[in-house]
């Protein structure tokens, strides 16, 4: 009782830190660093690295990842359950860094990597097992490929591919390589 509230305490602490610092650190790595940068180190105009590399950046950025809650939810396939609306959607894996295996993800929620496929088009995590591998990540939580598998023959839609490219056997093989210890 006392390890869990000590855990629940850390966390909360842990955010308390992130909010207090969010304005501040959002308007400063999303609008001030984009701005100034160029302008100063490359004589770029203020208002040009203001309207694109900020602005601009930002539009696309919030856009990709609403990506995945609207047309990952509508188109793709469903390799782990066919009833659910999530899909496998490579175009929104690539623009949401790793967000769009969709069905995977709500199939599989507590797996940390959102993919079977590991840092394939998984920027994601990548970064989340470079942490990990500096000791500020622990405890990644992933389902057995034997869980995965058995969980696809009984509810899956029959296919199994790697977005829009069918890689059947190496992928199978890439989720043992990705077991994580
Ligand atoms: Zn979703």
């Amino acid at each position: 009782m006392t390890l869990i509230s000590d855990h629940f305490t850390e966390l909360k602490n842990k955010a308390v830190i992130c909010c207090r610092f969010y304005v501040p650190l959002m308007l400063t790595m999303c609008f001030i660093m984009p701005t100034v940068v160029p302008w100063y180190y490359w004589g770029e105009s203020i208002w040009n690295a203001y309207f694109v590399c900020a602005c601009l950046r930002y539009i696309l950025i919030l856009n990709a990842t609403w990506l995945v809650n609207s047309a990952a939810h509508m188109w793709g396939n469903r390799p782990y359950d066919r009833h659910i609306s999530p899909a496998e959607n490579l175009i929104v894996s690539w623009s949401a860094v790793g967000e769009g295996f969709h069905n995977y993800h709500h199939t599989f929620p507590n797996d940390y990597s959102t993919s079977e496929f590991g840092w394939k088009v998984n920027l994601t995590t990548l970064f989340i097992d470079f942490m990990a591998s500096i000791g500020q990540v622990y405890d990644r939580k992933r389902p057995s490929t034997d869980t995965i598998k058995k969980r696809q023959l009984r509810t899956g839609d029959g296919t199994h591919t790697f977005g829009m490219f069918g890689c059947k056997q190496s992928c199978e093989e890439n989720a043992d390589e990705q077991k994580v210890q």
